[in-house]
């Protein structure tokens, strides 16, 4: 099965209107790839402004977090999937490394926050990935399985349609050392084998991103595998001339060459 690439840029906590009016500017003069679909996920403070600046583009704006909880109510601090949605968000990034590792969010967290985007009709990111310590004790699968399954199980196939997985190994987020391609690929087969013991359709038309360390100098090589269907993009993301190259290595036409 044919799957669009992804290209996502995570700005984390980076971001000003004036950075914001730069990327768009630049992003919009760009000769991106009619075969690539783009997204950036910036702060929730400008996330309106991001999609008022790229209207006129197909970029789509997501966030980088959202509540666990569906409806509205006394959650101080907390942003639901409504919010997001009413805003005109189509994605949000959920359980990233940095909120499991330094805002404690479980399996279990990460896996209701999943569902309220769902439910809101967003299209959540699941990031995923194995510390060092991890991947040199031999536990990358278990640890990715364990992830996963928190997820997976106990929702159904079609449920989790919209659904998007990112590979980000922990050690390779904003240290300049991406994962080997062969590594990156390895990781993707094994996710989609996950997958496909739940439901093989499902395993086919899920997108599965590579993320850490992705430059406009490694993509190329971490798109050729087979099942890297796109990169979720923290650092090179804040350069709109970064981020469009990184596009650019994603276009099928080019990985068909
Ligand atoms: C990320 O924050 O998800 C990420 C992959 O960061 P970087 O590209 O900077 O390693």
């Amino acid at each position: 099965m044919k799957r669009t690439p992804l290209i996502a840029g995570n700005w984390k906590m980076h971001g000003s209107r004036a950075a914001i009016d730069r990327f768009a500017g630049t992003l919009q003069a760009a000769d991106l790839p009619g075969g690539v679909e783009l997204l950036v996920c910036v702060p929730f403070v400008y996330l309106q402004r991001m999609r008022s600046v790229l209207s006129a583009s197909t970029v789509a704006v997501g966030a980088q977090n959202l509540a666990g909880e569906v409806e509205s109510g006394a959650f101080t601090g907390e942003v639901n999937g409504t919010m997001l949605a009413d805003i005109g968000c189509s994605h949000v990034i959920v359980g990233h490394s940095e909120r499991r590792a330094l805002y404690g969010e479980s399996d279990g967290v990460v896996a209701r926050k999943v569902d309220a985007a769902l439910s809101a009709g967003l299209r959540p990111i699941l990031c995923i990935g194995e510390t060092l310590e991890q991947r040199d004790a031999g536990e990358t699968e278990a640890v990715l399985q364990r992830q996963l399954r928190a997820v997976l199980d106990d929702r159904d196939a079609r449920t989790l349609a919209p659904l998007t997985i990112a590979y980000e190994p922990v050690w390779a987020i904003g240290t300049g050392h991406s994962a080997s391609a062969e590594q990156a690929q390895q990781a993707h087969d094994f996710i989609r084998e996950q997958i496909a013991a739940k439901d093989v359709t499902l395993s086919r038309s899920m997108r599965l991103l590579y993320g850490g360390s992705v430059k406009p100098d490694n993509a190329a090589g971490l798109f050729a595998g087979d099942d890297v269907d796109g990169a979720l993009v923290g650092g090179a993301s804040l350069d709109a001339a970064s981020f469009s190259n990184i596009a650019c290595a994603a276009d099928p036409a080019r990985k068909a060459d």
